[in-house]
């Protein structure tokens, strides 16, 4: 497989922050300051509330697998197959779509706990990805 022939994210002056901090490892999330949630994608309005007035956090990369599927077929060239497709329920009470890397993908299963893990792609691209730590949670 070449990464280089993954399809890459293109940031945006919204979500650019999002992958400069993946970058150096840190992954963050917006947070409104009027009511408190977390919330991702980044979008100009808190979901919640509707207020434009939010900033990025950083997340401790803590959570477990809400939903899921195995991939055995890509949607493009460059992706190893088969590969997970995860809905990650972050423990700051906010969710992302990611892969989960570093186990049998057979053996993913809603619940799970995981962790953030980072996949660098070349020198600019970092992907945050999940890996299982063991344990699964009510
Ligand atoms: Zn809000």
């Amino acid at each position: 497989m070449s990464s280089a022939a993954r399809p890459r994210p293109s940031p945006s002056e919204l979500t650019r922050p999002f992958w400069d901090a993946a970058a150096s490892g840190r992954l963050v999330r917006p947070l409104c300051s009027s009511c408190g949630s977390s919330f991702f994608a980044p979008q100009i309005c808190c979901p919640r509330c509707l207020s434009e007035d939010w900033d990025w956090a950083e997340s401790s990369g803590l959570g477990s697998i809400y939903s899921y599927t195995v991939c055995h077929r890509a949607p493009e060239p460059g992706f190893e197959l088969p590969y997970v497709l995860a809905v990650i329920d972050l423990d700051e009470g906010w969710s992302m779509l990611s892969n989960v890397v570093g186990c049998d993908p057979e053996t993913v299963r809603i619940g799970m706990t995981v962790a953030v893990a980072w996949q660098r792609l070349d020198a600019e691209l970092v992907l945050p990805v999940f890996e299982p730590v063991g344990g699964d949670r009510p």
